[in-house]
Order: C-alpha cells, then structure tokens, then sequence
C-alpha cells in the first residue's frame, strides 16, 4: 500500500492546529510531531538538550534553527515515520522548510487560521497534561476532574508560554516568521488554507474532504478502532 501523508500543519498560537493534528494522527496512525511538545517533554526531563531550549521557549522565542533541525531529522528517520506523519510546529524559518526539502517530499502544507478572540479564548482557558500531552480547555473541553488528566490521571498545567505577555511574544514571532515560510509553501502549490474558527471536528471534517480531493488520503488510510 502507497502511503502519502506527509503534512505540515501552520497556523498561529492557539488556533486548534495541535487538536487537528492528533485527531487526524489517531484516525489514519500516522505519527504527529510537534517540536514544542518535545522541547517541553525535555524541559521537563531536565535533560542536556532541555536545558539547552529552556531559556527559548519559555520566553516564546525561536530555538535556532540547527538545534531544530537535527530533531526533526532523527524523528523524521523513524520508521513508524515511513507511512507519513504531521508536522506540527515545524517549519517556523524558510532556512527549516529549505532543510526540510532535503529530507522528504511533502504533499501538503495546511494553514489554519481564525479570528483573534477566538484564539485569545481558546489560549487562555488551555490546560495540558504534563505526562501524555492531552490538551483540555476550561470552557468548552474541561476534564471530568478539575485539573486533573481524564487520560492518565497527572495533574494538569498551563503551559508557561501560554501567559498573556508570552502569548503576545509568540504571535509577534508568529507574524514576523511565518509570513515568508507560508509564501515558501504557497509557491510550491502544496499550500491549503482551512478556516479554524469553527468546532474543531468540524475543522478536520474539512481537512480530509480537502486531502481526499487531493488523492492524498485514501480510504486504505482509515485505521479501524475496533
Ligand atoms: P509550540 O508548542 O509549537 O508553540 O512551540 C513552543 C515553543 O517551542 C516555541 O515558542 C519555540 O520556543 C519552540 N519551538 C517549537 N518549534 C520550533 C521550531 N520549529 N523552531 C524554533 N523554535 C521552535
């Protein structure tokens, strides 16, 4: 069976794009990597490259680029990677999507996009589990237990980077670096724009009607729960 999704999700802050990422993950089985959740899985380990990354991402700064990179390229070596994989948080400069190129050959880049008050209130209600990544919302997605993980019981944080004065950081960061990464992809013709202001099944109802069109989903794709 040809597999072909290799994916690379792109939207601001807060805009869903992590929720998309493992609903699409869990539903096809195809590993989702996000570079922000694994520089705060080695944060929190205290490990060397933790160490390393700490005083970026908690101050919403871009990690350089080399350090990035060189992740993405060992993950990306996996073999649970061959069958595709979605990209979550990576690229974020033309240098990391021009590295990217020399490695694999994607076959779709989705921007999510939403209007801002709807991403300050999705930010500002967001608690994650430390332990196994689930993401949680106050408002509208809490757990069954206040502050605590449904899936694995730990209990559950705000993420550092998601207190107001780092959210604004990032989104200038955001603005600032994305903006040529997206033309980048626009060029190739790979870009898809889905608008996130919506339920998010909704969002992803939307993103496989778009990659079946596309022919890069295919009904083989489908792994059954049961
Ligand atoms: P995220 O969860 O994707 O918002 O990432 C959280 C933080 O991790 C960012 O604010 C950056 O400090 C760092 N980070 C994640 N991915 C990258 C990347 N591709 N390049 C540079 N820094 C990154």
């Amino acid at each position: 069976m040809v597999m072909n999704m290799r994916l690379v999700f792109i939207g601001p802050p807060g805009v869903g794009k992590g929720t998309y990422a493992k609903m699409i993950s869990g539903k096809y089985g195809i590993p989702h990597i996000s570079t922000g959740d694994i520089f705060r899985e080695e944060i929190a380990k205290e490990s060397e490259l933790g160490l390393k990354v700490k005083y970026y991402v908690e101050r919403g700064l871009l990690v350089p680029d080399d350090i990035v990179i060189e992740i993405v390229k060992n993950v990306l070596e996996r073999p649970e990677c061959r069958r595709g994989f979605i990209l979550d948080g990576f690229p974020r400069t033309v240098k990391q999507a021009e590295e990217l190129d020399k490695i694999t050959v994607l076959d779709a880049v989705l921007l999510f996009e939403a209007p801002l008050h709807v991403i300050i209130e999705r930010v500002s209600g967001r608690l994650v589990c430390p332990n196994c990544g689930a993401i949680y919302n106050v408002s509208w997605k809490p757990p069954r237990k206040p502050g605590i993980c449904d899936v694995c019981g730990s209990t559950l944080i705000r993420r550092k980077d998601d207190e107001p004065e780092v959210i604004k950081a990032r989104y200038e960061v955001y603005r600032q670096t994305f903006t040529p990464v997206i033309e980048y992809y626009r060029n190739k013709k790979i870009l898809i724009e889905v608008y996130a202001g919506r339920e998010a099944q909704e969002v992803v109802t939307e993103v496989e009607k778009i990659l079946r069109e596309r022919k890069i989903i295919k009904n083989e794709h489908i792994i059954s729960k049961h």
